[in-house]
């Protein structure tokens, strides 16, 4: 699992599917994605990063619950990696969950919504 600089928890489903849409990158359109790999992004290392983090990443993260829909993962391509091992992908979802909820409450962007 990646914690973000915004401070979202990415789980290991949405690191997968970001790297497997390098794969389809480069599968669609090799010339492309070899030059993109030589061209430097700041924050991102490389406009391959900076493609697949502000495109594909933020629905994939969307559609996992990670971040909601006025939000984005990151705005770079760091993170700190948080050690999961031997939690179940249920597990895994209800910890993300759990954590965003405590985020959103002390931000106060949830409480008392009425
Ligand atoms: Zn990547």
């Amino acid at each position: 699992m990646l914690e973000t600089e915004k401070g979202h928890l990415l789980s290991p489903a949405t690191l997968l599917a970001h790297e497997f849409e390098h794969g389809v990158d480069a599968e669609t359109n090799y010339e492309q994605y070899k030059a993109d790999a030589k061209t430097k992004v700041p924050s991102y290392g490389n406009e391959n990063e900076r493609k697949v983090i502000t495109n594909e990443e933020q629905d994939i993260a969307k559609a996992h619950g990670e971040i909601g829909n006025d939000e984005v993962t990151r705005t770079d391509h760091g993170g700190v990696y948080v050690r999961i091992m031997y939690m179940t992908p249920k597990q895994i979802e209800r910890y993300i969950r759990k954590a965003r909820t405590e985020k959103l409450d002390e931000s106060g962007l949830v409480v008392g919504t009425n």
